[in-house]
């Protein structure tokens, strides 16, 4: 199944600190959390005046998201993940689980990312996001969206997954 994905974080080097986590799932179902543990020393003022205001601000340790998201994706042998620039994105969610070679066994190692996708088809002008923005699960929503046009291209492209593991021969 797919999932499209989002987060809000602080990046200040060297850290990608997850404030929120929005998720979609291709059936329909959704997730959200806020992290209980940002340092919010390290935001700028942009994220404490963009990000900040729109949280709900019933965080919980990134522990607990970990095993949220691992009942959410519960019974899904193949999830395929999805995000916008996910690079930062994917460190942060792949951190919830300890690092890379911790994600769940059956998670792929790899975020595929919408905007790859779209410079494979001649970069077009994606759907604009209306309404809420910089909200991991509004945006998660719009990845959706996004995904959604460039399947209308594209369809055969649509069903990539990422499969293998980086280093198959690392025991974690
Ligand atoms: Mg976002």
């Amino acid at each position: 199944m797919k999932y499209w994905i989002d987060t809000e974080f602080i990046e200040h080097p060297y850290t990608i600190d997850m404030i929120s986590l929005g998720l979609v799932a291709e059936d329909g179902r959704e997730f959200y959390a806020e992290s209980s543990e940002v340092d919010w020393s390290k935001a700028s003022r942009w994220t404490l005046q963009t990000v900040r205001p729109q949280l709900q601000g019933k965080g919980m340790p990134r522990e607990t998201i970990s095993n949220a998201v691992r009942l959410f994706t519960e019974h899904d042998p193949k999830p395929v993940f999805w995000g916008y620039f996910p690079a930062y994105d994917w460190v942060a969610f792949s951190w919830l689980f300890g690092g890379l070679a911790d994600l769940p066994f059956h998670f792929p190692q790899l975020c595929l990312d919408i905007k790859q996708w779209a410079i494979e088809l001649g970069d077009p002008e994606l759907p604009h996001q209306t309404g809420q923005r910089h909200h991991a699960l509004a945006d998660a929503r719009w990845t959706r969206q996004a995904w959604t046009f460039l399947c209308g291209l594209d369809p055969n492209g649509a069903e990539r997954c990422a499969t293998g593991r980086k280093n198959p021969d690392q025991v974690a």
